[in-house]
């Protein structure tokens, strides 16, 4: 099926999904894959490594863009945000629940960061930088101790994760109730449960 270039422009250039969507352009031109994914930098090599990964939401919209019914916390019974499951555990036992009461189960304390995608832990990380170093090569210090003299410039860093103790960000798969293994959730997947507030308004 042809595809023109103005699709092909809506997947961001670092997936996979844009990946094949521009070799199916270019070939409908006649022409080779040119296009290159993360460590694959021959186009060709890219594109069956793509091809492996890239997923396309069946109706173009993934889940048709809503919300399915069983999406619903175990604790406080909220639906239509982001939701969290245990890692690695069997469909029959998985348990959902927001963020609230994630915390509350695993003794974990979160804050949404700014952009709405990723949580805080309240760690932070401090480090330092000397002058013969690049500017992201900092070395992290013991903020009792200090930074040493040598020091030319200190910052710190706030830990983020996706993660609540033992739970997982919950991404649907389409089709019959399951989710996504945590490190296989193809990016449409990743858009619409970042989509997803963190609680209800
Ligand atoms: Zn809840």
């Amino acid at each position: 099926m042809a595809i023109s270039r103005n699709k092909v422009n809506h997947f961001a250039p670092s997936t996979a999904e844009y990946v094949v969507a521009h070799a199916k352009w270019r070939k409908s031109r006649g022409r080779k894959p040119s296009a290159t994914y993360s460590l694959h930098k021959n186009p060709t090599k890219a594109l069956k490594w793509a091809r492996r990964y890239a997923y396309f939401p069946i109706s173009g919209k993934y889940l048709e863009g809503k919300v399915p019914e069983y999406y619903v916390c175990g604790g406080c019974g909220e639906t239509g945000i982001k939701l969290w499951r245990e890692y690695q555990t069997s469909l029959e036992q998985t348990t959902l629940l927001c963020m609230a009461c994630s915390c509350n189960e695993q003794s974990k304390a979160r804050i949404p960061t700014e952009d709405g995608c990723s949580l805080y832990t309240g760690t932070v990380f401090h480090f330092y930088r000397t002058e013969g170093m690049l500017p992201n090569q900092g070395i992290g210090y013991n903020p009792k101790e200090g930074p040493p003299p040598e020091a030319i410039e200190i910052y710190t860093v706030q830990e983020r994760t996706d993660q609540i103790g033992w739970r997982v960000p919950a991404v649907p798969t389409e089709g019959c109730m399951n989710f996504w293994g945590y490190t296989s959730v193809p990016s449409a997947g990743v858009k619409w449960w970042r989509n997803l507030p963190f609680a209800c308004q």
